[in-house]
């Protein structure tokens, strides 16, 4: 269903383009030619990723695997097209420059919010996407820890060994059904986490599906997204052409909500608390 959403989209991203520049005049979206035109494309989509994921060595494998909550889903389209036209994030509480900015005390003191657990997302926040998290970021999640701040890992990519590390330091990692920006997931990977929602944040770089924990968890904290080239070869076919779009789409709504928003705290406001 991931595919059939997806180009779905691309059809309306594409009718929308033809109406605003009028080099097509007269036409209506899903005609049956149209129609014929998704399913051949679906088709196509799925024959080419089985041959591309028979093809991969082990690793690639695994990481495939590690993908399954990840995709185009109605929710996140919904939620888009909601951030794009208009609707506000009137509830989050900071836009930090980096993961390693998240000052548990500062922020529960320019807040006045309990902050005893945080939820983090992994790729583009706490790790670039599909890599390992980097050194000081595990030892940022060791830091809260020890200062008796329970961590979860809440992110749209499953079961995956890049986070060993943080198993091993007794982090819950949500392995449910229910992918962001679902409510229901936030709450089940409290729930999974013994974590009481109304006292944990959600740590994430993407207002379109971390940015659903508003309203929802007691505080959202959104990081500028570590954003390096991605290794396009490792990618399966539906995430190369998904990502750009993804990014895109981020940006949009990271750029109406997030930056000049002067009611977020922000890296500046957390490194000059003290004073
Ligand atoms: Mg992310």
């Amino acid at each position: 269903m991931d595919e059939l959403f997806f180009i779905l989209f691309l059809l309306l991203i594409f009718d929308l383009l033809h109406s605003i520049t009028g080099s097509v005049s007269g036409h209506t979206f899903l005609t049956g030619g149209r129609l014929c035109v998704i399913f051949r494309l679906l088709g196509f989509v799925k024959i080419y990723n089985k041959n591309h994921m028979e093809s991969r060595r082990e690793d690639d494998m695994a990481l495939s695997q590690e993908t399954d909550r990840e995709g185009v889903s109605l929710e996140k389209f919904l939620r888009s097209a909601k951030l794009i036209l208009g609707d506000k994030i009137d509830g989050a509480d900071a836009f930090l420059d980096r993961f390693t900015d998240f000052d548990v005390e500062a922020l529960r003191d320019l807040t006045r919010k309990r902050l005893l657990s945080v939820l983090v997302d992994v790729d583009d926040c706490i790790a670039p996407i599909y890599s390992a998290i980097p050194d000081a970021n595990l030892a940022h999640v060791e830091g809260m820890l020890s200062f008796g701040v329970g961590v979860g890992v809440y992110s749209n990519c499953k079961g995956m060994d890049r986070l060993a590390p943080l198993r091993e330091m007794g982090v819950q990692i949500y392995s449910g059904k229910f992918a962001k920006p679902s409510s229901k997931g936030f709450l089940e990977a409290c729930a999974n986490a013994g974590f009481d929602p109304r006292s944990t944040w959600m740590i994430g770089d993407n207002p379109i599906t971390d940015g659903g924990a508003v309203g929802v968890l007691e505080g959202m904290a959104f990081v500028r997204p570590i954003d390096p080239p991605v290794e396009m070869g490792r990618l399966t076919l539906r995430k190369a052409i998904s990502l750009p779009f993804s990014r895109c789409l981020r940006g949009i709504a990271t750029g109406l909500h997030l930056e000049d928003n002067d009611r977020l705290v922000t890296s500046y406001d957390v490194h000059n608390w003290r004073d």
